[in-house]
């Protein structure tokens, strides 16, 4: 699949994966991160690990997770910056779960516009929010009581979507069919880098 990536464009490109909770975000990211070779930077992954280890961070976002609320922007802020330093992340990079608000989405223009650097696409991937709350009941994670998925889909819509104009104010927002078989969102992800699979 990679083989049909402008060889140029592999390992350099910076994307940003949006949409709801339960979209299917991090199974295409995995997907995208391979195709693309970008490593896939998911944050609500580090937040669980930084629970699951019982660190600082995790003592401190643990209950926020686990109500389907979002952890505060300065707090996300400094564990982005730090991840996006590593050298792995400096050619490219697949952000998934990040940004989710608009100050975030501040923050991380002005960390691309440090080091000179910009996005290359947002692949916004839509879903009816019944479909959300049935797939998120059959995941059944610690934070995936109906009262909580609600609530994260509530946060969504409240804090998240006003990055889809930002986005498309800018020109690289691309909207893709979420509701499909997972291979075929995968293609159109694909697609909208030109990729045909
Ligand atoms: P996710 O796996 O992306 O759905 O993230 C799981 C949870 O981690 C979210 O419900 C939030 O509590 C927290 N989280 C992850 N990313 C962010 C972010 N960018 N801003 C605030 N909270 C986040």
């Amino acid at each position: 699949m990679a083989d049909a990536v402008d060889a140029g464009l592999l390992g350099r490109m910076k994307v940003i994966l949006l949409g709801p909770p339960g979209a299917g975000k991090g199974s295409q990211a995995q997907f995208l991160s391979e195709s693309l070779r970008i490593p896939a930077i998911s944050t609500g992954e580090m937040l669980r690990g930084a629970v699951a280890e019982g660190s600082d961070l995790g003592r401190k976002v643990g209950g926020i997770m686990a109500r389907g609320h979002l952890v505060d922007d300065g707090t996300m802020a400094d564990v982005v910056e730090e991840r996006l330093r590593k050298e792995d992340a400096r050619e490219g990079f697949l952000l998934d779960g990040y940004p989710r608000t608009l100050p975030q989405a501040e923050t991380l223009a002005g960390i691309l516009d440090r080091s000179r650097s910009a996005l290359d696409a947002v692949l916004l991937v839509e879903v009816p929010e019944e479909e959300l709350v049935r797939r998120a009941l059959l995941r059944q994670r610690d934070d995936d009581k109906e009262e909580v998925v609600r609530a994260r889909l509530q946060v969504y819509r409240e804090q998240t979507t006003p990055l889809i104009g930002y986005y498309r104010e800018r020109g690289l927002l691309r909207a893709i069919d979420g509701n499909r078989p997972i291979e075929e969102v995968t293609a159109s992800l694909l697609g909208a880098f030109g990729v045909q699979v």
